[in-house]
């Protein structure tokens, strides 16, 4: 199956729900359907072997999606914010592109020699052009290109073909489902793997989309209240932006039923005070990698409220948990040697389904001969098959040969009431083999010292995972779509110019 039969099915179904924008003077189905295959025409017209898209999420970003499937190309949404150097150098990637930028990222494009047009030219021209019928391709061709955030190394375009995204669609998606009324607020950008999956979900549920181009948390509020948004989608660094504005107060958005989180870990002190912020809403965990065609493991609203109220302390460490895995992926937990490990022991993560592309471009893929995919993820299930996220194995420290998880180290110090955020990293140490860096950001008004948390750490954990520094920050860097840089904090600590650090004596 082809992307663009979801759209075809939802075009035919139900062509005057407005499908993207205002309640009253949004795209309908029909119109978005029209819209994307006159974009096709275009596209086919230009010769062009790929569609690119340099722009904030928006009603372009779906036609654009459908008018690339229905052209038979991939859509290959890219970082805007990158540098124009790492922009040019994605194009490079790139084969025989037509460019679509929003003006304020237009530039770099034209500076490139290449022929852009805004997303507001293509849908004008897309409309009046006569609209490309039969060119779409078959489900064995690539959808999307998605370069992974390069977050440890240098950016690589992941293969999402049509089989993947679909399968995933009508796994998790019933058709038709949603209410008249229903709505959804999407904030991710375009070039994460969240921001396709929910174009297709939204679409194919029969959920009109809303969208915030650029996140704040104030804005996302009031479109929240103005619109009667009844679902949502935040990565954790915009939650815990949310919880920040409210500062203790309610959200007041009655009409917000479900928010879903995920594309990083959620830190328990942020959830908790988004549990209290958001008394009436159900909140849904979803973990999911590029590789995987997005979601592949939920923690869903009942989950959540158990957890809450349970009095069975496994029930409620699934508060920590993504889940259990969506129907269609399977899943195991294996040693550093391929060996699989049973419920409560952690190890490295395994999936595979239909959904699971596991594909770089230029690459073999990256599935064994069965088919299972490294997730690179540490994790561990519970008894009743509730998966719970430890981090990057690459992420891992070794200390004097122990393997210490860094989430481990900065849960508990984001338990101290003075932290706001927390990342440990490992340094290179000739005694040690590693070293344990701890970054911390403390709460507005708040102070604490190395020494304090260092014993903090040391009380609740032991003293080989206790932090040889503490390095007190003012913010922490993270990518827009939530990933810690690691790599950012290492670099920062080696340089002649690191902030102050208190070490231990
Ligand atoms: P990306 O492919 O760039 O979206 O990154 C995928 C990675 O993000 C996963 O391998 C996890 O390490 C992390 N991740 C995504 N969703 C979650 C989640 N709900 N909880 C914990 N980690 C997550």
């Amino acid at each position: 199956m082809n992307i663009a039969t979801l759209l075809d099915m939802a075009a035919a179904g139900s062509p005057d729900r407005v499908a993207i924008g205002p309640r009253d003077s949004g795209l309908t189905c029909a119109r978005l359907h029209r819209t994307a295959a006159g974009v096709a025409a275009l596209v086919h017209r230009a010769g062009a072997r790929e569609l690119v898209f340099a722009g904030v999420n928006g009603p372009a970003f779906p036609v654009l999606l459908f008018g690339a499937a229905l052209a038979g190309v991939p859509l290959v949404p890219v970082n805007y914010r990158l540098s124009a150097e790492a922009l040019t150098g994605l194009l490079a990637h790139t084969e025989k592109p037509m460019v679509v930028a929003d003006e304020a990222f237009a530039g770099v494009f034209a500076s490139a020699g290449l022929d852009v047009r805004t997303p507001e030219e293509l849908l004008k021209e897309g409309l009046d052009a006569e609209p490309a019928v039969g060119l779409e391709g078959s489900a064995d061709d690539p959808a999307v290109l998605l370069f992974t955030s390069g977050t440890t190394a240098a950016p690589k375009a992941a293969v999402l073909r049509h089989r993947h995204l679909t399968s995933y669609i009508l796994q998790t998606v019933d058709f038709a489902s949603a209410g008249p009324d229903d709505s959804v607020l999407t904030s991710v950008p375009p070039y994460h793997v969240a921001g396709v999956g929910s174009v297709l979900s939204n679409l194919y549920a029969g959920r009109r989309m809303v969208h915030l181009g650029t996140f704040d948390p104030g804005d996302w509020l009031r479109l929240v209240r103005a619109e009667g948004v009844t679902s949502a989608m935040l990565v954790p660094t915009m939650l815990a932006r949310v919880v920040e504005h409210l500062s203790g107060r309610p959200a007041e958005v009655p009409t917000l039923r479900s928010l879903a989180y995920g594309g990083a870990r959620m830190p328990h002190t942020v959830l908790k005070a988004a549990l209290r912020a958001f008394p009436g809403t159900g909140f849904t965990n979803a973990y999911g990698l590029t590789e995987t065609s997005s979601t592949i493991a939920l923690l869903g609203p009942e989950d959540h409220r158990a957890a809450v109220s349970s009095g069975d302390p496994a029930v409620r460490a699934r508060l920590r948990s993504a889940g259990r895995m969506v129907p269609g992926v399977e899943a195991r937990i294996r040693d550093a040697s391929g060996t699989g490990l049973p419920p409560g022991v952690p190890g490295e993560l395994w999936v595979r389904g239909p959904q699971v592309s596991g594909e770089y471009r230029g690459a073999a893929a990256l599935l064994d001969a069965e088919g299972w995919f490294h997730t690179r993820d540490l994790a561990h299930f519970d008894a009743e098959g509730y998966l719970f996220i430890e981090g990057r194995a690459d992420d891992t420290i070794i200390r004097g040969g122990e393997n210490i998880a860094p989430a481990e180290v900065e849960d508990v110090l984001l338990r101290h009431d003075a932290v706001r955020e927390a990342a440990v990293v490992g340094v290179p140490d000739e005694e040690w083999g590693e070293r344990i860096a701890a970054f911390v950001v403390t709460h507005a008004g708040t102070s604490v010292d190395a020494e304090t948390l260092r014993a903090w750490v040391r009380t609740r954990l032991r003293g080989s995972k206790t932090p040889d520094t503490v390095v007190f920050r003012d913010e922490l860097p993270y990518t827009p779509t939530g990933k810690l840089l690691r790599r950012e904090l290492l670099t920062d600590l080696a340089a002649p110019t690191a902030p102050t650090a208190e070490r231990k004596g």
